[in-house]
C-alpha cells in the first residue's frame, strides 16, 4: 500500500468548491492587496486563537522577525532558542542582529528545557522563543516564571501549533507575541507562503502592522522604516475558506494519533503528552533504535517518512561558529533516533494499521 507522508490532494478534493469559489471571488473583485479578505482572516483567526489582535504577514519566518523587531530586540541582545527546531526560529534572531543562544530540549517532549534555559540566561538575554514543536506546547508555565524573574520577552513560535492548548487555554496567552506559519503543509496551510503574528497588546499589534507595511498605517504616512511583508490576498481567501475546517481536521489528527497508539509495537517510543496539554500533531514523531534502517524499510514499502530535523541547529554550518555556546546533548541524541511517520487529517485507520504492520515486520 502506497501511503504518502502528507496528502494535500485529499484535502483539496474535500473542499474543492469552497477553495475554487474563494479564488474566483478574488479574481472577480481584483482586490489583490489588502482589503476585506485580509481583515476577515485577521479577525476570525484572532477569535479562533483567543487573541485580541492578529496581523497577517507574508510567511512564518517574517512573523518571527516582525515580532522581534517590534519588541526592539537587536544588536547585542541574546535570545534563547531551542536546539531542535526549524531554522527560522534562529534565523529571525540573527536577521534582526541579535544572537540566538541554543538551549537543549526535553528528551520526551522535544520542546525547550526550562531548567537548561535558566542556565543560559546572561545580562544580555532579552527574550526567549519557545517553539511548540510538532504541535505540542512547550512548558509555558515554567518558562513564564523564568521570563518574569529575568525580565525576558516571550515570542511563541506556533508555526506547527494552530489550536494547541494547555488546560483548554490556547497557546499565545502566556507569551508577549505568538507567530504562525501557513506554509502549505502546516495544520492550517495556504497554497503558497503566508504567516501571521498574534498578541493581546494593542500597541504591539499596531507596531507590527506598521513594520509589515512600509512603516505606514495610512498610505504615505511612513512613520518608521518598515518593509513589505503583507499577506497575499489569494492566500487570505484560501485561509478564510479553510479556517472553519481547522477544528475538525485537528480532531481527525488526534484520532490518527490514537490509532498509532493502538497499533504501534512497543519498540517504538510514541509521543508523550503531558496532562492537560493539547498536542495538535502537525507531525507524528517517534523514537526508535536503528532509525536509518527502519526508514529504508519503510521507503521500500512505499510508506512516506522523514526526519524533523536531522541536525541540532548549533551543528548546522550556518551556526557552527556559535557552537561553543550551544547546548545540544539531548537534541543530538534525539536527532539520531527520530522519524516522522505519515500524519494528515484524511488518513484512514487501515493506512495507519499498514504503517504499523510494516514497522512490526521490520522488528521481527
Ligand atoms: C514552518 C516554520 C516556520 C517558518 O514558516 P515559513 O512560513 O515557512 O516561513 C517557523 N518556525 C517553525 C517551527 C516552522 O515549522
Amino acid at each position: 500500500m502506497n501511503i504518502p507522508f502528507v496528502d494535500l490532494e485529499a484535502q483539496y478534493q474535500s473542499i474543492r468548491d469552497e477553495i475554487d469559489g474563494a479564488i474566483a471571488k478574488v479574481l472577480a473583485t481584483k482586490q489583490f492587496i489588502g482589503g476585506p479578505e485580509i481583515r476577515d482572516f485577521e479577525q476570525s483567526f484572532a477569535a479562533t486563537m483567543q487573541l485580541s489582535h492578529v496581523v497577517a504577514c507574508a510567511n512564518g519566518t517574517d512573523a518571527l522577525e516582525l515580532a522581534l523587531e517590534a519588541l526592539d530586540i537587536g544588536v547585542g541582545d541574546e535570545v534563547l532558542v531551542p536546539s531542535l527546531t526549524w531554522i527560522s526560529s534562529a534565523e529571525a534572531v540573527s536577521r534582526v542582529g541579535a544572537t540566538p543562544i541554543f538551549v537543549d530540549i526535553l528528551e520526551r517532549e522535544y520542546t525547550i528545557d526550562p531548567v537548561q534555559a535558566a542556565a543560559c540566561i546572561t545580562p544580555q538575554t532579552k527574550a526567549m522563543i519557545p517553539v511548540h514543536l510538532y504541535g505540542l506546547p512547550a512548558r509555558m508555565s515554567e518558562l513564564k516564571e523564568l521570563a518574569l524573574k529575568n525580565d525576558l520577552k516571550i515570542i511563541e513560535d506556533a508555526a506547527q501549533a494552530h489550536l494547541a492548548a494547555i488546560d483548554r487555554q490556547m497557546v499565545g496567552q502566556l507569551g508577549d507575541v505568538i507567530t504562525f506559519s501557513f506554509y502549505p503543509g502546516k495544520n492550517l496551510g495556504a497554497y503558497g507562503d503566508a504567516g501571521a503574528v498574534g498578541t493581546n497588546d494593542s500597541k504591539l499589534a499596531e507596531k507590527i502592522q506598521k513594520l509589515s507595511n512600509h512603516g505606514q498605517l495610512k498610505k504615505h504616512q511612513h512613520e518608521v522604516v518598515g518593509r513589505n511583508s503583507r499577506m497575499d490576498v489569494v492566500q487570505a481567501a484560501i485561509l478564510n475558506a479553510k479556517l472553519p475546517h481547522l477544528e475538525g481536521w485537528t480532531q481527525a489528527r488526534e484520532q490518527v494519533a490514537g490509532w498509532y497508539g493502538k497499533y504501534l509495537p512497543p519498540a517504538v517510543q510514541a509521543p508523550e503528552v503531558p496532562d492537560g496539554f493539547r498536542h495538535v500533531y502537525h507531525l507524528f514523531v517517534v523514537q526508535v533504535n536503528q532509525r536509518d534502517a527502519l526508514m529504508a524499510h519503510l521507503t521500500a514499502a512505499q510508506i512516506g517518512c522523514s526526519i524533523h530535523y536531522p541536525y541540532p541547529l548549533p551543528l548546522v554550518p550556518a551556526y557552527t561558529s556559535l557552537h561553543q555556546t550551544g547546548q545540544h546533548r539531548v537534541a543530538e541524541k534525539v536527532c539520531s533516533r527520530i522519524v516522522s511517520l505519515p500524519m494528515y487529517p484524511e488518513m484512514k485507520e487501515k493506512q495507519v494499521r499498514a504503517v504499523c504492520e510494516s514497522i512490526r515486520a521490520f522488528w521481527s
